[in-house]
């Protein structure tokens, strides 16, 4: 067989910025349950667990104004976060080295097949088709900065509010976050962290129009579109 096949390279992974810049994506990382009222509605125990991890390819990463509703599930769930975007990398980081880390943060959505992730967790299996699906990370544009410690955290779904928190209730902080995760991995410039989600998670449809908040910025807004 001659190689007759017309290879397209593919495209970068670009996140906005709300300078007007594009922040070229390397890897999206996620935490597990890192509010306790989160934690409990999932049937955990908060007080007594180390950040876990998963993670999505990074080209899941939504950055426009409308996402598939997709196949393979009938319990789309939103998950509302914040997202740290990382500027410079390094590994076995202290949590004041991993705060110099941190280039500017996001709001966005850890979108997940509740039902395949339930199936998963019975199996013992792995999450990756409940979590890291295509189009399975919608963000709002990077502000560049420190992330913000506090502030309320709040996700509705067609004006109704569905999740609400405040980002001084993580249990592990952005910096601490990002200590644990370079312990496993050696992060790098372009690598974008999902710290977790509030209560109030629940299903989503083809039709309904998300609006994600944290404290004081970007705002993300994308429609769900019926599946191709
Ligand atoms: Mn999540």
């Amino acid at each position: 067989m001659t190689g007759a096949l017309a290879f397209e390279p593919p495209a970068p992974v670009l996140a906005p910025v709300d300078d007007g810049r594009a922040f070229p994506v390397r890897r999206i990382y996620c935490v597990g349950r890192n509010y306790a009222d989160h934690a409990r509605e999932m049937g955990a125990d908060p007080s007594r667990e180390a950040p876990f991890f998963f993670s999505k390819p990074r080209d899941a990463l939504v950055t426009g104004e409308t996402v598939p509703y997709p196949p393979a599930t009938r319990d789309l769930h939103h998950e509302v976060e914040l997202v740290l975007a990382i500027g410079r990398g390094g590994a076995r980081l202290t949590a004041e080295q991993a705060e110099a880390c941190i280039w500017g943060a996001a709001v966005g959505i850890d979108l997940t097949r509740r039902d395949l992730q339930a199936e998963s967790k019975k199996a013992g299996r792995p999450w990756d088709t409940a979590k890291g699906f295509d189009a399975s990370a919608p963000m709002g544009a990077i502000r560049p900065g420190p992330a913000p410690q506090s502030g309320a955290i709040t996700l509705a779904v067609n004006g109704r509010q569905r999740q609400s928190g405040d980002l001084a209730d993580m249990i592990w902080s952005g910096p601490e976050i990002i200590a644990h995760l370079s312990r496993l991995f050696t992060l790098a410039p372009g690598d974008l962290v999902f710290t977790g989600t509030p209560a109030g998670v629940a299903a989503v449809s083809p039709g309904d129009v998300l609006e994600a908040r944290a404290a004081d910025l970007p705002a993300l807004r994308c429609a769900v579109t019926p599946a191709a």
